[in-house]
């Protein structure tokens, strides 16, 4: 059974480190504590938190904070697909390195992603050319208003890129509780994307299965982004941009050397962090918080950022950004208060 436990201090439970207060903080062992809480804090406005690694605190948190630590794996199996069902609660990464202790591909790509199971459809996470619509079958969701359980399938979710209804039309409205994929039996590993084939020859791999790709996007990420347990981060904080072509076009013109991917609709999506280092952020300090050094979509706290110091700079940014390229960058973070 949950308690209700009042102002509580969420610096430990945000990859940020922001000291935010919850005035009231619930930890959700299993769903049925759901409805208890709910009805005792009926009428006040309620905020779901994960792992905390996709949230930038401005304001202390009114109302219930429902804390998910729902945990449990499940697998089942047809003629072409592993079928695997976690709670909202479960770790990611620890998702990924479980279906690859049983030997199944298909999540490798999307390895040491920071958060939780039941976050990971809000933003469609992705990482190395995967994201989680591929490997997607459906999920279990609490409908706040109702209480009513419902099912959503891969087309009810309209995932996008860092996109899904549950951060667009329903915003707020839904508890995710399970998630369900189907990993295809016939998976090849996808090798294409940024280094991880360089990394796999540094490995002396020559035919990379699920694991060592793992082990390569590991290696990966850890040599290029802040660990959040050393400097407080939510990993990159604006989405890439999607122009279209005769914007990048004239872009092209004035600089030639400007990354790009052309889209199947037309547009071209360009980097976010090279405008921003275009731009002369990186490794920039204002403060508490910058410009990682490594990384200029990230933005980190120094140790005593507030939140809104945090935003300022994301503005101050996305101001330069537009000034400089015309291009208004949308942030990835969800920003709470
Ligand atoms: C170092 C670092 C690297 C990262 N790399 C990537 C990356 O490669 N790719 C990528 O896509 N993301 C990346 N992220 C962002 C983040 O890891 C993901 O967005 C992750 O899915 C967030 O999960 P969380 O549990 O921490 O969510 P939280 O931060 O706790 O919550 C995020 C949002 O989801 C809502 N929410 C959380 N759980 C539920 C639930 N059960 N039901 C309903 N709503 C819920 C919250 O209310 C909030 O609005 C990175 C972050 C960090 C810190």
């Amino acid at each position: 059974m949950s308690i209700i436990q009042q102002d509580i201090s969420l610096k430990a439970f945000n990859t940020f480190g922001i000291d935010a207060r919850a005035a009231f903080y619930a930890k959700i062992n299993q769903v049925d504590d759901i409805y208890g809480c709910l009805d005792l804090a009926k009428n006040k406005p309620l905020f779901v938190l994960g792992g905390g690694s996709n949230v930038l605190f401005t304001d202390h948190v009114d109302g219930l904070t429902l804390h998910m630590a729902t945990r449990g794996i499940s697998y089942t199996a047809d003629d072409k697909f592993h079928y695997v069902e976690a709670c909202a609660g479960e770790h990611w990464h620890d998702l990924v390195i479980d279906t690859l202790e049983h030997k199944i591909g298909g999540l490798e790509n999307l390895s040491l992603i920071p958060g939780q199971v039941g976050a990971a459809p809000i933003q469609n996470i992705g990482a190395y050319g995967v994201e989680l619509c591929d490997v997607f079958h459906s999920l279990t969701a609490l409908h706040i208003p109702t209480l009513e359980l419902h099912k959503f399938d891969l087309n009810d979710c309209r995932f996008g890129y860092r996109s899904s209804i549950f951060k667009t039309t329903e915003k707020g409205q839904y508890i995710i509780l399970s998630v369900k994929l189907a990993l295809a039996k016939s998976h090849t590993p996808v090798t294409s994307y940024g280094d991880i084939e360089r990394k796999l020859q540094e490995m002396n791999v020559v035919s990379p299965n699920a694991y060592d790709v793992s082990r390569a996007v590991i290696q990966i990420r850890q040599s290029k982004l802040p660990n959040p347990a050393q400097i407080g981060n939510a990993g990159s904080f604006f989405k890439n941009p999607v122009v279209p072509f005769f914007k990048y076009e004239s872009l092209k013109i004035k600089y030639a050397e400007m990354p790009s991917f052309m889209l199947e609709s037309g547009d071209v999506k360009i980097p976010a962090g090279w405008l921003i280092e275009k731009a002369g952020w990186k490794g920039r300090r204002v403060g508490n918080c910058g410009v990682h050094t490594k990384q200029a979509l990230v933005l980190v706290n120094y140790g005593e950022a507030t939140g809104r110091e945090i935003l300022n700079l994301a503005q101050t940014i996305q101001n330069d950004i537009h000034d400089c390229f015309g291009i208004k960058l949308e942030m990835e973070v969800n920003v709470i208060g």
